[in-house]
């Protein structure tokens, strides 16, 4: 299919972007890497008049340290992510994701920033930043705001940005050193999103666990923290009768709707079974 027609835009800085945005009104829309709303606008699911190409402002990439956090600009490709030693050192969920993301000429264009800022409960990057904690930066005509991924996501393809905001970066606080991680997803071919995913971050203090984040993928209208489930393991060794506990909060947290990669009561299986998955890995990779 063919999209509608549009009017391109490639501004060169954040101002003009949202200057841009705030002029043109409702009917135009940030691009990013193109590749959720490229082939939503050629289903005619979405028909915005205007496109707002995000490409050209440099401002708006790379990863850098930042004190105790990691910043990483919207344009960054999912690509650089897997290729960012920083990241592979400090926050290697990010890579461990990034890698289960569609394919290599996906992920060479699709960014972070239009991961996580198209509101499609089936991408990856959002229950990750859950998991960790990162916080949203976005700017628009009024101002800057801050806000918790874990916040963000208000229902399938709606999320806390306003008309006119532009996301510009993600701050990630690092994760202790030494914390365990795992990024677990099912999905019915490479490429695929995901049946049902779950991302765990956790540390080890004496053998037993001292802070753990779990954030779910695809098994309700938006990506899920799971706070209930993660407080259950909390002092535990990650006994079989503990993670039996912590599977059932997670899966009675979940609500998918039935589609092409199974009923719902098969997605909330999956979860609980990525979930233990997960936190086997996480813990086995904890120091
Ligand atoms: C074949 C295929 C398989 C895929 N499989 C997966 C998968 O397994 N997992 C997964 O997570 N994703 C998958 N994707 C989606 C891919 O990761 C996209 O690249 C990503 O969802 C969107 O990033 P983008 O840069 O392409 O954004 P775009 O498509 O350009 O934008 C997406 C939406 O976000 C808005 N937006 C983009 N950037 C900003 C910003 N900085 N500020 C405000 N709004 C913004 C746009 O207006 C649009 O509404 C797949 C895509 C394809 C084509």
């Amino acid at each position: 299919m063919i999209p509608g027609s549009f009017v391109y835009h490639r501004p060169t800085s954040v101002g003009e972007a949202i200057g841009l945005l705030a002029g043109l009104g409702e009917e135009a829309r940030p691009l990013a890497g193109g590749h959720s709303l490229i082939p939503m606008m050629k289903l005619r699911l979405a028909t915005p008049e205007h496109l707002v190409d995000l490409a050209g402002i440099a401002d708006l990439r790379g990863i850098r340290a930042d004190g105790g956090d990691i910043i990483i600009g919207a344009m960054t490709t999912q690509h650089e992510i897997v290729g960012s030693d920083l990241l592979a050192a400090q926050i290697p969920i990010l890579r461990e994701t990034s890698l289960l993301i569609a394919d290599p000429q996906v992920r060479y264009v699709g960014t972070i920033g239009g991961n996580v800022a198209n509101g499609d409960p089936g991408n990856d990057m959002p229950a990750v930043m859950m998991c960790l904690g990162a916080r949203y930066q976005v700017v628009g005509n009024s101002g800057e705001r801050s806000i918790p991924a874990r916040d963000f996501y208000q229902g399938t393809y709606l999320t806390a940005l306003r008309p006119g905001e532009i996301l510009a970066a993600i701050r990630i606080p690092v994760p202790a050193a030494g914390h365990g991680f795992a990024y677990e997803k099912l999905k019915r071919k490479v490429g695929d999103y995901a049946t049902a995913a779950a991302a765990v971050v956790l540390t080890m203090n004496g053998g037993a666990i001292a802070a753990c984040s779990i954030g779910l993928t695809n098994v309700a209208s938006t990506p899920l923290w799971a706070e209930e489930a993660a407080k259950v393991l909390i002092g535990s060794t990650l006994d079989a009768a503990t993670v039996k506990q912590a599977v059932a909060a997670a899966e009675a947290f979940t609500s998918p709707a039935a589609d092409a990669r199974g009923p719902a009561h098969y997605r909330t299986k999956m979860a609980g079974v990525m979930l233990a998955r997960a936190l086997a890995t996480a813990k086995g990779r904890a120091r």
